[in-house]
């Protein structure tokens, strides 16, 4: 019923580092998000179930409405243990890559990996991969890494060792990538693995309400007031944009992860194709997101005005200079892009 994506090869090299390797190491990209916190959980679960060692190293902390997932609190935080996150890129024998397609996506941690000689593994579904894994799982059509690590796991024949837990961490993946399947979810084979990992015993509603039901007082606030003072609407061009600077962010006692999905929120508006959020986080630092609908390819927007990438209908990038001078430069995406925003 589900379809084997991942060529044969791929997994068999696979199989074959996994068999000689004592001390596995997983790392996933900076800000993590479910699909890279899940994915990599879920891995580790299914590695230290076969026998072997597996420890997950990530750039900075994860979002608070990930702190509930089994394992987590065994993650090293590069940014806040880095003597142990050092001593576990050292020991590695094998390197798993989960949900990033560069090492320069993961800050130092990258520059500290690309000296190791470990053999590389990627795992990942945005598109244009770099050319240094010794076996890359690369499937842009997947909706998450989340499914990849599933589909690796269930092309080796090894199921089996898929623990409650490791399916709690899958399913998260799958749900947060595909905002709980309202895009990139049409492929038949995300509701068989859903139905897979229902038969290992995960409640999914409940999974739902520990991620998307987890938010504080202040952050409905930051909401409203995003949504009433900060919202600008582009109906000639289809588009909208957010601003957040940091000092407002303070003002809503704002915390880690009080700003997620908040781009998402302007694609309600009918007809909207493309949405920005742009958010200040340091001086002179702003993030920026995009989101889009059916074939308005933000990740070009990203690339050519934002300093980054991603998936066709979400990426991001960052800006240095002011709010000012990020929104004039979305301005500018406006016009470049007014050919595909209105057609
Ligand atoms: P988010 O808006 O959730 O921070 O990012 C959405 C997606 O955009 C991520 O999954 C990632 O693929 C991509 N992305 C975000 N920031 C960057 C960036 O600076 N560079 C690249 N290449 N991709 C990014
Ligand atoms: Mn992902």
């Amino acid at each position: 019923m589900i379809d084997n994506i991942i060529d044969n090869s791929s997994i068999q090299a696979l199989c074959a580092l996994l068999e000689k390797s004592r001390n596995c190491l997983i790392l996933t990209h900076s800000r993590p998000d479910g699909d890279a916190i899940g994915s990599s959980l879920a891995l580790a679960h299914f590695i230290k179930n076969t026998g072997c060692e597996a420890t997950i190293v990530v750039p900075n902390d994860y979002p608070p409405f990930l702190a509930w997932m089994p394992g987590i609190e065994s993650i090293i935080i590069n940014d806040k243990q880095q003597t142990a996150a050092e001593e576990a890129i050292q020991k590695a024998d094998l390197i798993f890559c989960l949900d990033f397609n560069a090492l320069s996506r993961i800050d130092e941690v990258g520059e500290k990996v690309s000296s190791t000689t470990a053999p590389k593994i990627l795992i990942d579904h945005h598109l244009f991969p770099d050319d240094i894994f010794d076996v890359a799982i690369s499937h842009p059509e997947a909706c998450s890494t989340a499914e990849l690590v599933f589909r690796t796991i269930w092309q080796m024949g090894r199921a089996d060792a898929l623990t409650k837990e490791a399916a709690e961490c899958i399913y998260t993946g799958i749900m947060t990538d595909t905002g709980n399947f309202a895009y990139a979810s049409s492929r038949k084979d995300i509701y068989h693995i859903v139905a897979e990992l229902i038969s290992k015993g995960i409640d999914k509603d409940i999974i739902y309400r520990r991620v998307f039901y987890n938010y504080s007082f202040s952050r409905m606030r930051l909401m409203g007031y995003m949504m009433y003072e900060k919202l600008k609407y582009y109906p000639e061009r289809n588009a909208a944009l957010l601003t957040l600077t940091y000092d407002e962010l303070k003002r809503f006692n704002g915390a880690k992860g009080d700003t997620e999905g908040i781009v998402n929120m302007p694609l309600q508006i009918k007809g909207t194709r493309f949405s920005c959020f742009l958010r200040e986080e340091s001086k002179g630092k702003i993030n920026v997101s995009l989101r889009s609908v059916d074939e308005f390819p933000c990740n070009e927007v990203a690339a050519k005005f934002f300093n980054g990438g991603g998936h066709k209908n979400a990426s991001g990038g960052e800006v240095r200079g002011t709010m000012e001078e990020a929104e004039q430069l979305f301005i500018k995406t406006l016009e470049e892009f007014s050919a595909e925003l209105t057609e």
